[in-house]
């Protein structure tokens, strides 16, 4: 609840543009498009993690990082309050890459592919499935 129930009406706006731009004419026509990106838990590959990766150079220090790690994730992010910068703590990392999602500059991408203890392959072989965690 990062911004309230104002933020219902900012998705109305969003939605309303997103429809112009791609020239849809009825809500019901988006409606079951993403259906397809659906995979049954079974079906995902947990052998592996991937740690997120910051760049202070683009970061613009508003903590939505640190906050959302504290709150929805594993902790795993600290904050340097005097430089206003995160630090991801491997540790306690488990590569859910929800700092990922919130970072509104572009400044955390993934990282370092790792296999989980006790787990064979290669994790430089695993493939990250979702471009938005890659690319802004
Ligand atoms: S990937 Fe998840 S657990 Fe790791 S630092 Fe980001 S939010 Fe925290
Ligand atoms: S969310 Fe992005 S911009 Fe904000 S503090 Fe974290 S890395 Fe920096």
């Amino acid at each position: 609840m990062q911004y309230g129930y104002r933020i219902v009406e900012d998705m109305k706006n969003g939605l309303m543009h997103y429809m112009e731009e791609q020239h849809v004419d009825h809500l019901a026509d988006l409606v079951g498009l993403a259906t397809k990106n659906i995979v049954p838990a079974e079906k995902l590959d947990r052998d592996y993690k991937v740690y997120p990766k910051i760049d202070w150079d683009k970061c613009i220090g508003c903590g939505r990082c640190y906050i959302s790690c504290f709150d929805g994730a594993h902790q795993a992010i600290t904050w340097d309050e005097e430089k206003r910068r995160p630090s991801v703590n491997i540790n306690r990392c488990v590569g859910c890459q929800l700092c990922n999602l919130v970072c509104p500059v572009g400044a955390i991408t993934t990282g370092e592919k790792v296999l989980k203890p006790g787990r064979k392959g290669n994790a430089a072989d695993k493939q990250v499935e979702s471009s938005r965690l890659t690319h802004f």
